[in-house]
């Protein structure tokens, strides 16, 4: 089977086209500056990266660049796109509706808008790469994979924000929580490579964007974003959790409108904001080895906020028998995961140096009778999208 993974953003598609059995990848590319001018990066594995400035006004010309350098005779990786058996899209907010995910018809997609304005920023952007996959390939059907769906296993507890009740029952206020397709595949990776379906994992997903997760006999039951992607530790230019305060603060002082505020704590903000130098963890670690204090403290920071969090999740579920690093800075970063871990010996979570030099592969990095495994796993959420896909076309047939 191949199934194509797409994820739409405002002015990029990135695709995949893959097995879901193998997990495999035919081919992948990124369409950027769609709306400007349009870029396509193409990727087969073995062969030369291809790069084409090609016109992109629309996600429309975006995916049927995709699809033309995918089937043609010098660099295609299929004859046609009827190969092509359903295409899986990454939907960021699905609301309080969708707990799965599902085939794309009439009722999904008007489902997916109304979620909206709880993910103003990213579901018109997968709507239209949705529209775009639907256009270009009339009868192949498609699947929606939402980011919030593994979350909502949560407790009311854990989903509940302390506002007058009529807000949450009526504008369905709560925590939704993000990454969900990663905190799933890595959680149950973790599962498996314990050999313990019931294990309490702690997830920390350290990218651009970061959060955690506490997952519990395979359901997640808290995570740290909230109702939208900025709540929970500090990120690349995301503030993560700030006093409400704060912000009413520098409204008044400084005049600021909600848009200019908000644009502040989600793209000014963060490691960025703190050290001034970038939001880039491999910027950070540069400038500190020069004696740059700020990122110094913006890094101390992250860390804190992490460990705080690895805590709290403990506590909140009673014991960890794991906690895992994904994403650019968790796969990658061998100094951040012992500055995080440093500090939770308490818990009997140690890591051994050696293993720990691990970069990008699965890998157990805890000392030897670390009663907390301490593990590795680069995120795959293509792959769940595309097994989803799969899954969810071969019930349909
Ligand atoms: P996104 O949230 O955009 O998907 P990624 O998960 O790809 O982000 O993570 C990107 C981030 O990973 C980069 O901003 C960079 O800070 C970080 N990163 C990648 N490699 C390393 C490394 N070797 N050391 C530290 N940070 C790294």
């Amino acid at each position: 089977m191949k199934i194509l993974v797409i994820n739409a953003g405002s002015s990029s598609l990135k695709y995949q086209l893959m097995d879901p059995e193998t997990g495999d990848v035919f081919a992948k590319g990124l369409c950027e500056r769609i709306g400007i001018d349009g870029k396509l990066n193409h990727k087969v594995p073995g062969r030369d990266d291809i790069n084409r400035d090609i016109s992109m006004p629309s996600h429309a010309e975006a995916i049927n660049a995709a699809l033309n350098i995918m089937v043609s005779p010098e660099h295609g990786v299929i004859k046609s796109t009827d190969e092509i058996d359903a295409c899986g899209h990454r939907v960021v907010h699905g609301g309080p509706t969708f707990s799965s995910s599902c085939l794309i018809d009439d009722k999904c997609i008007e489902a997916i808008k109304k979620c909206i304005p709880l993910g103003p920023l990213h579901n018109p952007a997968n709507l239209t790469g949705i529209e775009a996959c639907l256009t270009a390939m009339k009868k192949t059907p498609q699947v929606a994979v939402f980011d919030t769906a593994f979350h909502m296993t949560m407790p009311p507890k854990a989903y509940t924000y302390a506002v007058p009740f009529e807000y949450c029952e009526k504008d369905d206020v709560r925590r939704y929580g993000f990454h969900g397709t990663s905190h799933r595949y890595v959680s149950g990776r973790a599962a498996a490579m314990l050999n313990k379906p019931d294990a309490k994992i702690i997830c920390c997903h350290l990218g651009n964007g970061s959060s955690l997760c506490a997952v519990s006999n395979g359901k997640s039951v808290d995570t740290s974003m909230g109702l939208g992607p900025l709540a929970g530790v500090p990120m690349g230019t995301r503030s993560g959790d700030i006093d409400v305060t704060v912000v009413e603060y520098l409204m008044s002082r400084y005049g600021y409108g909600i848009k200019e505020m908000t644009d502040i704590l989600n793209k000014k903000s963060g490691v960025l904001g703190i050290s001034g130098v970038s939001s880039d963890f491999r910027d950070l670690e540069e400038a500190i080895a020069k004696g740059n204090k700020r990122a110094e403290l913006a890094l101390e920071k992250f860390v804190y906020e992490v460990r705080k969090y690895i805590g709290a999740y403990a506590a909140a579920m009673g014991g960890v028998d794991a906690i895992v690093f994904t994403a650019g800075v968790g796969e990658n970063s061998s100094s951040i995961r012992e500055k995080i871990t440093r500090g939770l010996e308490y818990l009997g979570a140690e890591i051994d140096p050696d293993k720990n030099k691990t970069r990008g592969a699965e890998a157990d990095v805890s000392k030897a009778g670390s009663k907390v495994k301490v593990l590795v796993i680069p995120t795959n959420e293509e792959l769940v999208i595309a097994k989803d896909t799969q899954e969810i076309v071969g019930k349909k047939h």
